[in-house]
């Protein structure tokens, strides 16, 4: 079943258009990536879903009309793990968690939390600490913890990976295997590092100045001679 497809989509910053003619979907259960330089427009995307910045064009997730309004995404379980990670420094690892799931009424948010710390035990450890004073690593991890704790039905990654050192980039390669494998969550990632996101994705998306260039399953896609030249290096 599909759980998100984007028709059409357009945005627009002023007289400058970043996103033209957008056409992609997730499938439930999926992993999707989309790959692209900077500036290539992923974070316009992944705003435009959560209703951060208005276009034009249609989104559909778990077969209805999305709404425009960001309280209404995340309603609907669209959670957006931002660019730059968005955490509360002064707030400490465990506050900043728990917001995660201010929207919840139901009586999980406990267990989900020890989930969260047997995902990351660091951040067990580090509960007490301000956010501030955690590691580029540590926090990423508390800003991917917080979007669980939101109960996402589709977990949207922006760029995860930035700025991490390899050790940490495979400490969070292996929380998304397991929260694939164990916690069942749909996830659409934006990626500029290739190599990460061939990994775990089933299907790709490579977007460059705004346009979907290419698509594929991940197999086919790592053949791709185009993309072999200019985002793995070979
Ligand atoms: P990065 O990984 O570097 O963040 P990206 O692929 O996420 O890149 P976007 O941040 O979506 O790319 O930017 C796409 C284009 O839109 C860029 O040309 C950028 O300068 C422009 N842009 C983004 N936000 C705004 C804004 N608020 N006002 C005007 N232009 C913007």
């Amino acid at each position: 079943m599909k759980l998100l497809e984007m028709q059409e989509i357009n945005v627009f910053y002023g007289k400058a258009q970043a996103l033209h003619d957008i056409a992609l979907d997730v499938q439930d259960g999926e992993f999707v990536s989309i790959i692209g330089p900077n500036g290539a427009g992923k974070t316009t995307l992944f705003n435009a879903i959560s209703g951060l910045i208005s276009y034009k064009g249609t989104i559909i997730f778990g077969g209805k009309v999305l709404p425009k309004k960001t309280y209404d995404t995340v309603q609907l379980g669209l959670i957006h793990c931002p660019e730059g990670r968005s955490l509360f420094p002064f707030m400490t690892v465990v506050d900043n968690l728990r917001l995660g799931a201010y929207r919840r009424k139901d009586k999980e948010v406990e267990r989900d939390l020890q989930e969260v710390f047997e995902l990351f035990p660091r951040l067990k450890e580090r509960q007490r600490q301000l956010v501030r004073t955690l590691s580029g690593g540590e926090q990423q991890m508390v800003a991917i913890g917080r979007a669980l704790m939101g109960k996402p039905r589709l977990l949207m990654l922006d760029e995860p990976t930035l700025g991490l050192a390899p050790i940490v980039r495979s400490h969070i390669s292996k929380a998304l295997d397991e929260i694939q494998s164990r916690h069942n969550v749909t996830i659409l990632l934006a990626e500029q590092n290739a190599d990460f996101a061939f990994k775990h994705s089933d299907r790709m998306y490579l977007l460059e100045t705004g346009k979907i260039v290419r698509q594929g399953t991940s197999a086919e896609l790592q053949y791709d001679p185009y993309i072999q030249q200019a985002y793995l290096g070979h």
